[in-house]
């Protein structure tokens, strides 16, 4: 019995060191760039992209409201929907590394966890002739193996300081309401363009196509400007 204890301690311990601690790293103890860092200024971004019903109305919609913006997208899906990657960076967005699939990292072993961050920033390299340098995790949870081949590669790690719940269909005026509550100067505002990930409610990127042109007079009207994340990289 006490054999039994002991293993689980250990495993417990492991546990702790390889996937609890870095999220909680990441998160928690921001250790991870959560705010633009350059003054007067908010970044609006866009996670678990591309997606085609969704993704080309959002960029007309930013279009319209001259928004550049920051997509932390799928490399699979980028593949799979090369045009409208192709459109966002031809719009002057940035186009950053959320992973190669949507996948919980802390619970992948280390050559899938290094898939997660850089082998999907060099898969966005290769098919769309970017450098992403860049890197926010599904669900903004890390683990160990990620924290290193991040911090080897030279990338950054990015989150968020404003996040409303988006992936639940909620009324456009809801949602710019919950930002405009939690919106300071520097903020990073994550939403989401894609209804496919887990725990996402089907139409609910609609709510945010549909509250981008309040989003962008309640950031103007404090004086704020619209920045990308890879503007941030060499100040915060
Ligand atoms: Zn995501």
């Amino acid at each position: 019995m006490g054999w039994w204890l002991l293993v689980i301690f250990i495993v417990l311990i492991l546990w702790i060191i390889y996937s609890a601690w870095p999220t909680f790293w990441t998160r928690v103890c921001k250790h991870s760039m959560q705010t633009t860092g350059l003054p007067d200024t908010v970044s609006l971004t866009f996670d678990d992209g591309p997606n085609p019903v969704y993704t080309p109305r959002l960029l007309d919609e930013l279009k319209a409201q001259d928004i550049k913006a920051t997509f932390f997208v799928l490399s699979e899906r980028a593949q799979e929907y090369r045009e409208i990657v192709e459109r966002m960076l031809e719009e002057g967005h940035d186009v950053q590394v959320h992973g190669s699939r949507h996948w919980f990292v802390p619970l992948l072993h280390p050559f899938a966890a290094r898939m997660q961050c850089v082998g999907a920033a060099r898969a966005l390299q290769a098919s769309f002739c970017v450098t992403p340098h860049v890197y926010r995790p599904t669900w903004g949870a890390a683990n160990l193996a990620s924290l290193f081949f991040v911090r080897r590669s030279g990338m950054r790690l990015c989150t968020w300081n404003v996040m409303v719940g988006d992936w639940r269909n909620t009324e456009p005026e809801e949602l710019v309401r919950r930002i405009v509550g939690k919106l300071e100067n520097q903020s990073i505002i994550v939403l989401h363009d894609s209804d496919h990930t887990f725990g996402a409610e089907t139409g609910a990127p609609e709510n945010v196509i549909r509250a981008i042109p309040a989003i962008s007079e309640a950031v103007r009207s404090r004086g704020l400007r619209f920045v990308r994340i890879c503007d941030c990289l060499g100040e915060s």
